[in-house]
């Protein structure tokens, strides 16, 4: 016999929880299905893991760097990776639990655990549980999508979710990718002490970004000892004497790395393969996401995708706006839209990055008028008196509206920083607002004002 309900959620990712919620501040009665672990990606082995890790990173690589500040620390820097473990093991399990006891608590949702599958276009089944329900919303993320490399299917290699297990210090450790997940992980081993090699297949780390982000980026991360080979194609790995050889075309050349571990980073890919999608006729395209228009309505009605499953943004905040999107549409009679948010990220490597809106190549690529200020980090008092002067911060405005495009700031509170410019390009307003505006000093963001003293046509 089948579970009435007003409502399902699959996967507890990082909208489907407080959908769920506000459905039943609606008054609807909702199912909440989750197969593995409550707070998904991001709470387990994503966002909330690896920032904890890389704060201890970085508190190794400040106390190795103490004497910069006439601080003295006697005998070398030592990581205990079964502390840091431990404390990352910590963080998480706040994160984990406070999601699965809010889910638990609350009298309008029943929680099923197992693997969610469609049965038809208003059924699922869990657990040998039939449930059915006029409106369903599907919040099941990704995992690695691990490449067809020969070798791959007998070398022991990590992903972003089994690395979260490692409590010992690879000696060397080998990466595949060099976007943001390969380099947060590259930086953060690095400073834990392995020996670090990424392995690249586009010529420019970070390939969404532009060139002077990405070389900066490069410059940065080789500065602390981090091997990196760019433009660089994997063509075997192999175990040999119980280190993992990996063959490389880099540049023409043909080499090999070998390394004690190998950490594959080179993209994700949507939970939807074993969903049962066909059995309700939800469409997704050639990569497995699942279609969806602005409103994040699929196919079929009543059936919603939302976070990274709809191809729509690969992150926790693309993932809760989709929420907010959901919500706003069906309880506060507004017509919002993916389209209408812009995009927005953070690259944690230390310095940051933040990104809003337009690189320098989509602004190009529009055709658009635009004027750039480029400023770097060593002109920055703040960075200054913190010694931590790498980088520089580039925004770009449109040479009619004054109204900023785009913004990447690569140096110190480069992620927090740049929010606020993004939500000048929310409130649509001139850049003047800002340069008539009185910052706090000696802070990074008191800078930005005389950037746009020295903007500059782009060529
Ligand atoms: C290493 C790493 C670092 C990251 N760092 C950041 C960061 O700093 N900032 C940022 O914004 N983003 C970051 N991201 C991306 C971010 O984690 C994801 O974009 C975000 O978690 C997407 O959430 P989601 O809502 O799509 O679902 P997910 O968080 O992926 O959760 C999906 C849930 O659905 C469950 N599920 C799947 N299939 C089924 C099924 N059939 N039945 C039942 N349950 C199912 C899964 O078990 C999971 O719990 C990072 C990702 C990684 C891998």
């Amino acid at each position: 016999m089948a579970h009435r309900f007003d409502a399902i959620v699959i996967g507890t990712g990082q909208s489907g929880p407080s959908l769920a919620r506000r459905l039943t501040e609606a008054g609807r009665k909702v199912a909440v299905i989750e197969r593995k672990r409550f707070g998904g990606t991001c709470v387990n082995n994503g966002c909330i893991p690896t920032k904890s890790l890389i704060a201890s990173a970085r508190a190794a690589h400040v106390a190795r760097r103490a004497a910069d500040f006439g601080v003295v620390i006697e005998g070398p820097v030592r990581v205990d990776m079964k502390a840091v473990k431990a404390r990352k093991d910590a963080i998480v399990r706040v994160s984990n639990e406070g999601v699965e006891e809010g889910l638990r608590e609350n009298p309008g949702i029943t929680v099923h655990v197992g693997h969610a599958r469609f049965t038809g276009p208003k059924r699922v089944e869990v657990d040998g549980a039939v449930l059915e329900a006029e409106q369903i919303f599907i919040n099941v993320g990704g995992r690695a999508d691990v490449p067809l490399i020969p070798g791959i299917e007998v070398v022991p290699y990590l992903t972003n979710s089994s690395i979260m297990a490692v409590d010992f210090l690879p000696e060397h450790l080998v990466i595949l990718g060099g976007s943001y997940i390969g380099l947060e992980f590259g930086q953060m081993y690095r400073r834990f002490g392995s020996e670090v090699t990424v392995i690249q297949r586009n010529p420019h780390l970070i390939p969404r970004e532009d060139e002077d982000v990405s070389s900066a980026i490069r410059e940065i991360l080789e500065g602390e000892g981090i091997r990196i080979l760019t433009d660089a194609a994997v063509t075997r790995v192999a175990e040999r004497g119980g280190k993992v050889a990996v063959s490389v075309t880099a540049g023409g050349k043909a080499m090999e790395v070998t390394g004690s571990h190998l950490l594959v980073a080179t993209g994700r890919r949507p939970n939807t393969d074993d969903l049962g999608l066909e059995a309700a006729g939800i469409e997704t395209d050639e990569r497995g996401f699942i279609k969806v228009d602005g409103q994040l309505r699929t196919n079929v009605p009543g059936i919603f995708a939302m976070g990274d499953c709809n191809g729509r943004g690969a992150f926790t905040h693309t993932s809760y706006n989709d929420f907010e999107i959901i919500a706003a549409n069906l309880f506060e009679g507004e017509e919002r839209r993916v389209e209408d948010r812009i995009i927005t990220y953070g690259l944690f490597i230390d310095p940051p990055l933040g990104r809003a809106g337009m690189t320098e190549k989509d602004v190009r690529r529009k055709g658009i008028r635009a004027l750039v200020a480029k400023m770097p980090m060593e002109d920055v008092g703040r960075a200054y008196e913190r010694s931590e002067t790498q980088g520089f911060m580039k925004i770009i405005v449109d040479a009619g509206s004054r109204q900023i495009l785009g913004a990447a700031l690569l140096g110190i509170e480069g992620d927090e920083i740049v929010q606020g410019l993004l939500d000048m390009m929310y409130a649509k307003a001139p850049y003047d607002v800002i340069q008539r505006a009185m910052h706090i000093h000696p802070t990074v963001y008191e800078m930005i004002p005389y950037m746009f003293e020295d903007l500059q046509p782009l060529e």
